[in-house]
């Protein structure tokens, strides 16, 4: 049997690309199929542009520190629409890199919507592709619960293309998502409410790490919510929104934005002409090799809902074109200590168990923590803290976790990740001299 493509990947997202490039680099006949923008969620409407907006909420705070170190000049003005223009700009830039990477490694770029035909067969623009293997890497897309008004409520996508900054927001959730952007409309200057479900946000993580970012966006001034649910939202009169809560209260707002999970991206793939299954959360079931149900359909990233993360999708899609290719150079994803960030303001890091993680694990954990307010702000009145904390096994000396809350914690944790994948012991990080003066030091002088 002849097909028209070794691998059809459909998604050229973080994970699709990776996976397009390397197979085409390894030889094969590769197209990818991409319906909406080149590099996807992280690119378009994810990491990047987050990223981006959260340096600029940071400079309202800059710009208070600078005059403690002398500097004066006009009162700093912020304005959303150069924001977005510039950061619209940057992001074409990427688009343009994605598709010459695509088209420079030898990959068909075919740009519509794919849906699948039969476990071979890919349709696009009502053209019929061949393929002797399919890699579905279509990602997700936010989630809002099913509330009367939800309409009236954006996600991330639409709060990327906001024409204004609203004057008053309502953040929902409580997971990486919610807590990034409430911290990016505050540090803009948006009067901004952060409504979780639960006692308190970023559950999963380290306690300490929970508690002490609840405590430092309340000293900033966000009004923190837990134990908060919308149950309606409303149209007022004058354009505003008024949102009821689940106790009666109601909330006036200019913008409530939902940040409560991700589905899997599958809207009017076909795969109900595939043996595709899909796992009991609705993600598409895979095995270790990435294969689905139906031998000839892989499927990697956000779609399989593993762990969400750009990191993740892109060694998902490396080992799939080592596998399938170049099977010499294979190494599988190794899932255990994948360190990760969440750019709030202050920012978090954190790789490994946290405290509660490692004595539900059955360890016996032995606990140092630091607390310190950083130095660069010595010469200010701001009161910001930093928190790092280390999770060690008290049997084996091993350091089981490092969490932080911090300036560049995302920085100071990428490091330490590879102390921990090398099976570091505290002992190691008491004999590592530190680099002073700075914040990182921390990490080697707790005793
Ligand atoms: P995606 O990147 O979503 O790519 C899927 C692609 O498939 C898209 O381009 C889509 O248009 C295309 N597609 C879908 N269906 C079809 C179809 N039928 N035909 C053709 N094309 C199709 N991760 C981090 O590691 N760090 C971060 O800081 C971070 N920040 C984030 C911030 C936000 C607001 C969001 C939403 C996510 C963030 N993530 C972050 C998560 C990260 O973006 C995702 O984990 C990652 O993009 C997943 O990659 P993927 O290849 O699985 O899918
Ligand atoms: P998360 O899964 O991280 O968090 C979802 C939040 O919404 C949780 O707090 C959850 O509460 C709450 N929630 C879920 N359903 C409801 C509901 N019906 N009503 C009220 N609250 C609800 O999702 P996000 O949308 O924040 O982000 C998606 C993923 O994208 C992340 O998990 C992460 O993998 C990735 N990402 C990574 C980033 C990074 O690396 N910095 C940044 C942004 C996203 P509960 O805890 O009670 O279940």
């Amino acid at each position: 049997m002849s097909y028209d493509f070794d691998l059809f990947v459909i998604g050229a997202g973080s994970g699709g690309v990776r996976a397009a490039r390397f197979a085409a680099g390894f030889g094969a006949r590769v197209a990818v199929a991409e319906s909406r923008y080149l590099g996807g969620t992280c690119v378009n409407v994810g990491c990047v542009p987050k990223k981006l907006l959260v340096y600029g909420a940071h400079f309202g705070e800059d710009f208070e520190q600078a005059r403690s170190f002398g500097w004066s000049g006009a009162e700093a003005n912020f304005d959303w629409s150069t924001l977005i223009a510039n950061k619209n700009r940057e992001i074409e830039r990427l688009n343009g890199i994605y598709r010459n990477l695509l088209v420079n490694s030898g990959v068909t770029l075919i740009e519509g919507h794919a849906r699948l035909l039969d476990a071979h067969t890919v349709e696009i623009n009502g053209q019929r592709h061949s393929a002797e293997r399919i890699l579905i890497a279509t990602g997700g897309w936010p989630q809002v619960p099913d509330i009367p008004g939800k309409e009236l409520a954006i996600s991330s996508n639409e709060a990327f293309f906001l024409k204004q900054l609203p004057k008053r927001v309502l953040v929902v959730g409580g997971g990486y998502i919610a807590v990034e952007f409430a911290s990016i409309f505050h540090g803009l200057g948006a009067q901004t409410s952060l409504l979780y479900r639960g006692e308190l946000f970023l559950r999963g993580f380290d306690g300490a790490v929970r508690q002490h970012l609840k405590d430092e966006l309340s000293k900033k001034g966000m009004d923190l919510q837990f134990q908060a649910d919308i149950v309606r939202i409303d149209r007022q009169a004058d354009g505003s929104l008024l949102a009821t809560l689940k106790d009666g209260r109601q909330l006036p707002t200019d913008c409530v934005f939902y940040a409560t999970g991700r589905r899997p991206m599958l809207d009017n793939l076909g795969l109900e002409n595939t043996q595709v299954e899909l796992d009991e959360r609705g993600f598409i079931k895979v095995d270790d090799n990435y294969e689905s149900s139906e031998p000839s359909i892989l499927a990697i990233g956000d779609v399989i809902g593993r762990v969400q993360l750009t990191p993740v999708a892109l060694a998902e899609g490396m080992a799939v074109a080592r596998r399938l290719y170049r099977p010499e150079e294979y190494r599988k994803v190794d899932y255990n200590l994948i360190p990760t960030a969440v750019f709030s303001l202050p920012n978090i890091a954190t790789v490994g168990l946290s405290e509660e993680q490692a004595r539900a694990d059955g360890y016996t954990v032995k606990v140092f923590e630091s607390r310190f307010r950083p130095m660069k702000l010595s010469l200010s009145d701001c009161q910001e803290r930093t928190l790092m904390k280390l999770v060690v096994d008290a049997k084996t000396d091993k350091v089981l976790g490092c969490h932080m809350v911090g300036p560049e914690s995302g920085e100071i944790i990428q490091g330490l990740a590879v102390a921990l994948k090398a099976g570091a012991t505290k002992q190691l990080f008491d004999d590592t001299l530190g680099i002073h003066p700075t914040a990182a030091e921390e990490f080697v002088t707790m005793r």
